[in-house]
């Protein structure tokens, strides 16, 4: 590299634009004095970025290097220099050839930049040439008188040139920033400390508050959720039972009717008994009364009879023979009277005995058909049991398919049973109700579609198929209220097929549901047809272009286009809707089956009091079946041997009666016809007599039952009584226990029963959770002051003290990373340093030696161990002098040993260019041509552009600039050109 050009315009005395070009040789700039040569050297320090007005042999701002003006012109309003560079050898790490470096100052004060004509910061250029050679800490650019100045200058000044040398400066400055930097931070660390420190007194006791009042929410948030779902499920529970509570209730004062009606009955019969028994009682006072009478004529008869007998006695001789016939005839008679009045009475028990007989035939077979129907009724009640059961079965199968959701595809169940997440509406096919007419042809619109899950915005719906991918549960497809538009049919199309008798309506119009999901539905059933049958549809079909889908009341579809589908699913599997309507028809069916089955077990009670009633009169009955049948033999023997008697005894009076003629007269005879027959009339009416003290004797007994049966009544009604009086108790304070129960629901958590039912609930068991509430509130308790907003203003502070405390962390770390840095610089620049100010001092030595023709020289750290901030001595004996303190050399012999510095660099770092302003201007002759002659002969790499005044100088350079001040206060170039 090398400079190729140097353009100055406005600067210093250069008013005009002026153009220095440049070899990569050895140039002289000449001129007498004053004239503005040291304005070029200037002019190249000031375009790389010199910052400092003294630098620039100024003493004032840096504004005074802009053209001030001559008598004849005036000054101007900024100065700018520009250099080419040329690049080619990729000296500067840009990939161009040639690069331009401009500087613009204004009179405001303003610097301008430009790298390649693009405006660039001071700090890109100092960038650019850092480590080249070129930037200000460098050595390559001597102004003029400066040259002593680093023999006079400090050991410690003087480091900066050896840095420069080693290419250090670079960690130097970045050493430094890194410094300030950590200054800055170590700054930051102390405020964090204190802020930290403040925290933290605040932190503790709020730390403790806060634990209290999280202990104490998680009780009460447990409590809340426990107590919420306890009371939400207690009061389904305890409707429930005011339900069965009002229904026990019905059904028992329905069968207080019953009871009633049986008293009713029973005392009616009793009444009715109680009057045959008093006619009873009437007939048999008549009969005895009779008795009485006719026992009085049978005493008057027997009294006459007695006194013929005693007459006869004492008027005939053959008294004992007409006694005896007396005697025969009466015997005969009492025994004809007897058997009379036996033959009577067997008949009257023959008779009584097959009316009884008739009348336990017929209540054997009340009692048959009675058992009968009972079994049958009871066959009957135990079928709707089973179907009672089995139909509970069913609504229990369905009701836990409908809400565990489990014959939804997973994904779609998965979402829906996931309580977690928010503003989940439910499946289509559940949002939507349909009449049973319509419900296969809905289910058969919606298909799938009834499985597509609806939800309040994209956002939840984003959420649920994040959480489905999360946890690898299947698809499901989000119908959100937000993005979902509605759809209708053309109204060109429907007036197509809307006069059609096949046409029964748009699907979307058969379906009720929220309006909310209007947009939906519509959008699923908007543009479907329901047609009345298959041939219906497929004439709609064509009328409206197959543009429609159209589904038959059976299911069937005309799709799209055309295409048909129809016939038995595989797996007979019910649609939503259908299952909805089924679950809703077991339960009026179950309803129905309840009330058959109460009715029944009413019916077979009352025919189990009808047998059992029955049974009791058939054992009366037969009791006296056997009675009378035990009368009757009794009877027919006793008739038996009257009838033997009779016949003996007429046998014998008829034997009598031949021997003797008529002994008995007529009125005897005749006495003694009615003296037996009178007997035989009391022998009548005390039968009957008896007979009437039996049935009233039964009818006793009867009396007695039927009152035993009204007392049982009596009883079960009071007993009736009492139970429904109970269930009426139980009824209020379960009415009382459910206004509790929603009266804490509203006070407690401000809800209805409904809106809590929308709430998390969870599954819990009434007993267990209603101890747990207990305890729970027991161990609230523990905690009387606790302040429920420490948590959050301990989590507020805590997060500040956490950050805080990272913060400090960071900056720390970050710190001991920059110390890190820094310590491996500073062995880099200990190491380089070392390197280079070895070598520096070799060359020194040599070119010292080389120039002075002898002598001796060396440079000498003042500070081996600390070489990161030791100074350099300068040691130098020129020829035949002994070794003395630099500062007592002639100024010559400065100008020279510091010549011998700067060549000692030179030699040892390749710098591209180097503008020595009258460097050599304290030499003799003879010194000028050693420094012209090393300089010549030894840096072929380097360009030299030297101002000089020295004419053996001018001898050596390959080309030269003068500069002349032709008008006055104005600096010109002169080119002169050496061959
Ligand atoms: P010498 O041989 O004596 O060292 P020189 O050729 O190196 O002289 P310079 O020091 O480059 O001369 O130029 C100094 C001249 O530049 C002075 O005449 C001074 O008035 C002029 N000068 C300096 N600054 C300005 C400025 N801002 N405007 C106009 N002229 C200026």
């Amino acid at each position: 590299m090398y400079l190729k050009e140097i353009k100055v315009v406005g600067f210093k005395s250069f008013a005009d634009k002026t153009t220095l070009n440049f070899e990569p040789t050895i140039t002289g700039i000449v001129g007498p004095n004053g004239s503005g040569k040291s304005n070029v050297v200037d002019a190249v320090r000031w375009v790389l970025g010199e910052q400092s007005v003294k630098a620039l042999r100024g003493e004032g701002i840096m504004t005074d290097v802009i053209f001030a003006g001559t008598e004849k012109r005036s000054p101007l309003g900024r100065a700018s220099v520009t250099i080419t560079l040329d690049n080619s050898d990729q000296f500067l790490p840009l990939p161009y050839e040639e690069i331009e470096i401009k500087r613009t100052l204004y009179k405001d004060g303003s610097n301008e930049y430009f790298i390649n004509g693009s405006k660039a910061r001071l700090k890109d250029v100092g960038d650019l040439i850092i480590d080249s050679g070129l930037s200000k800490e460098s050595f390559n650019i001597i102004s003029q008188g400066e040259i002593e100045n680093i023999i006079n200058s400090k050991p410690q000044d003087r480091r900066v040139i050896f840095e420069d040398a080693s290419n250090t400066l670079k960690y130097k400055k970045r050493k430094m920033q890194a410094l300030h930097k950590m200054e800055r931070a170590n700054e930051n660390i102390t405020r964090l400390g204190d802020i930290i420190s403040e925290l933290d007194i605040e932190r503790e006791p709020l730390k403790e508050q806060s634990e209290e009042a999280e202990k104490y929410l998680k009780i009460k948030n447990r409590l809340d959720n426990i107590e919420l779902s306890f009371l939400t499920f207690s009061i389904n529970d305890e409707t429930l039972k005011l339900e069965t509570i009002k229904k026990d209730i019905e059904t028992k004062k329905a069968s207080n009717d019953t009871y009633l009606e049986k008293r009713k009955q029973k005392e009616l019969e009793e009444e009715n008994y109680k009057k045959q028994q008093s006619e009873n009682h009437r007939l048999l006072n008549e009969l005895q009364d009779k008795l009485y009478e006719a026992t009085e004529e049978k005493r008057k008869l027997e009294n006459e009879k007695n006194l013929i007998e005693q007459r006869k006695k004492y008027q005939n001789n053959d008294l004992n023979y007409e006694s005896k016939i007396y005697q025969l005839k009466e015997t005969e008679l009492k025994a004809q009277t007897e058997l009379n009045i036996l033959e009577n009475k067997i008949k009257e028990t023959k008779e009584k005995a097959n009316n009884i007989k008739d009348k336990i035939n017929d209540f054997q077979e009340e009692i048959l058909k009675l058992n009968e129907t009972y079994k049958g009724s009871h066959i009957k009640l135990d079928n709707l049991i089973s179907e009672e059961k089995s139909i509970e079965y069913q609504i229990k199968n369905l009701e836990n398919s409908l809400n565990t959701h489990s014959n939804l595809y997973g994904g779609v169940k998965a979402v829906l049973n996931n309580k977690e997440l928010n503003g989940i509406d439910g499946v289509i096919g559940e949002l939507v109700e349909a009449s049973k007419k319509y419900a296969i042809a809905i289910d058969t619109a919606l298909l799938s579609a009834s499985q597509f899950i609806v939800t309040s915005d994209e956002d939840n719906a984003k959420k649920a198929i994040n959480f489905l991918k999360k946890n690898n549960l299947g698809k499901a497809t989000f119908f959100p209220l937000t993005t979902i538009a509605p759809r209708e049919i053309e109204s060109y199309l429907l007036d197509k097929i809307k006069d059609d008798n096949a046409y029964v309506d748009i699907a979307s119009n058969l379906v009720e549901y929220d309006k909310k999901y209007y947009n939906i539905i519509s959008n699923q059933l908007g543009k479907v047809i329901v047609a009345k049958d298959l041939d219906g549809a497929i004439k709609l079909s064509k009328k409206c272009n197959h543009q429609l889908k159209i589904v038959t009341l059976d299911g069937e579809v005309c799709h799209v286009g055309g295409s048909l589908s129809g016939g038995q699913s595989k797996y007979n599997k019910t649609g939503m809707i259908e299952e909805k309507l089924d679950l809703e028809k077991l339960k009026v069916d179950l309803k129905e089956i309840i009330q058959e089955i109460e009715i029944i077990k009413k019916e077979l009670i009352t025919k189990k009091d009808e047998i059992s009633a029955k049974e009791e009169e058939l054992n009366i009955k037969s009791r006296m079946f056997n009675e009378l049948n035990v009368t009757y033999q009794l009877l027919t023997e006793k008739s038996s041997e009257l009838k033997e008697n009779i016949s003996r005894i007429s046998e014998e009076t008829k034997s009598f009666s031949n021997t003797n003629s008529e002994t008995i007269d007529n009125y005897e005879k005749e006495l003694l016809d009615k003296y037996y027959k009178q007997i035989e009339i009391c022998d009548t009416l005390k039968l009957e007599v008896h007979e009437k003290q039996k049935s009233n004797n039964e009818l006793d007994e009867i009396l007695t039952l039927i009152d035993r049966n009204i007392k049982d009544l009596v009883d079960d009604e009071k007993n009736h009584d009492e139970a429904l009086k109970g269930l009426e108790i139980l009824l209020t304070r379960t009415e009382m226990k459910l206004e509790n129960l929603n009266e804490a629901l509203k006070e407690d958590y401000n809800l209805t029963y409904e809106e809590a039912l929308t709430k998390k609930l969870e599954d819990i068991d009434l007993k267990t959770t209603g101890k747990e509430i207990i305890k729970l509130k027991k161990e609230l308790l523990d905690y009387p002051e606790v302040n429920i907003g420490a948590k959050e203003a301990f989590d507020r502070l805590n997060e500040r003290y956490t950050l805080f405390v990272k913060e400090k962390e960071d900056l720390e770390k970050g710190n001991e990373d920059l110390l890190s840095i820094i310590n491996q610089m500073d062995e880099i620049m200990k190491e380089k340093f070392k390197e280079t100010f070895d070598k520096i001092n070799e060359s020194f030595k040599l070119v010292f030696n080389n120039l002075f023709k002898g002598g001796t020289a060396k440079l000498e750290l003042t500070d081996k161990n600390d070489l990161l901030n030791t100074g350099i001595e300068i040691i130098a004996s020129p020829p035949g002098k002994k070794l003395k303190h630099i500062s007592l050399l002639s100024g010559g012999e400065k100008a020279l040993t510091a010549i011998s510095l700067l060549f000692g660099i030179l030699r040892i770092k390749e710098i591209p260019f180097s503008i020595l302003d009258e460097v050599e201007a304290a030499l003799d002759e003879s010194n000028v041509e050693h420094f012209a002659n090393y300089l010549k002969s030894h840096f072929s790499n380097t360009q030299f552009i030297l101002v000089t005044h020295k004419k053996k100088t001018m001898e050596f350079v390959d080309a030269l600039y003068g500069v002349t001040m032709v008008e006055k206060g104005v600096s010109k170039l002169v080119s002169v050109k050496l061959k």
